[in-house]
């Protein structure tokens, strides 16, 4: 049976950029608790000077060992989103970025840890009329969105 929540795309889209320095999750974080989003939708380009990504094994059901990669890397796209864990604003983010190798570009993709920001510009789309919020999933062993 598939979780379905209806809401509206909210008035106050926001878009920005993070500048160099900045950490991943954390500075989008900030966006969205200074802005009061609570659930919605995340896009980002950018670049980046490091980042850490894993994939959940499902099997195993647990995170896998994150691959950390640092250098001249590009955010080909940010996705992820915003909802409630614990009462408070929470990001789930994937990624596919490529880093320059030998002038090649490396594909890397994942479940976003961490990353240190080069450039970012960001789009976050709010929803209101739902209350997404996570809590722990036995089939899974993931937090996903109760119904
Ligand atoms: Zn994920």
């Amino acid at each position: 049976m598939r979780a379905m929540f209806e809401g509206r795309i909210r008035e106050g889209v926001v878009t920005g950029r993070l500048e160099k320095g900045d950490v991943l999750p954390d500075a989008l974080l900030d966006v969205c608790r200074e802005h009061g989003v609570r659930a919605g939708w995340l896009f980002a380009i950018g670049a980046v000077s490091s980042i850490s990504i894993t994939a959940y094994a499902q099997k195993g059901q647990r995170y896998l060992e994150n691959v950390e990669v640092s250098g001249d890397i590009e955010i080909l796209s940010l996705a992820g989103n915003v909802s409630l864990l614990d009462g408070e604003p929470f990001l789930h983010l994937h990624v596919v970025a490529a880093k320059e190798e030998d002038g090649q570009m490396q594909p890397i993709a994942g479940h976003l840890v961490r990353a240190e920001v080069f450039a970012l510009e960001f789009l976050i789309l709010p929803v209101s009329g739902v209350a997404l919020e996570r809590s722990y999933d036995e089939l899974t062993g993931l937090k996903l969105w109760r119904r």
